[in-house]
């Protein structure tokens, strides 16, 4: 069985260690509380579940932003590109 180790620090030293996935997902729905490898309590609470995802929602809505701002961008260069001879034309006038 393959577990992936999420990265949590201790909210008091701030020690990094690894907890799996599922039981991150289990302990923020019960906001368990459980111990650093120091043995300082922490616990995951629901609240930054949902700033989790508050924030994710709003990673792709500017993901979705930049997305349209570069196609604005390509089509801005192209339109340059269509110009630039003119301009050349003009100064070798
Ligand atoms: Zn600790």
């Amino acid at each position: 069985m393959i577990v992936k180790l999420i990265e949590v620090s201790c909210y008091d030293c701030g020690i990094h260690f690894g907890l799996d996935e599922d039981i991150i997902d289990r302990w923020t729905k019960s906001e368990k509380h459980f111990h650093c490898p120091n043995g300082h309590p922490n616990k995951f609470t629901n609240k930054s579940a949902d700033k989790l995802q508050l924030l994710e929602k709003e990673n792709k809505e500017l993901k979705e932003k930049l997305e349209a701002a570069s196609k604005e961008l390509e089509a801005l260069h192209l339109e340059l590109e269509i110009w630039k001879p003119n301009t050349q034309l003009n100064k070798d006038n």
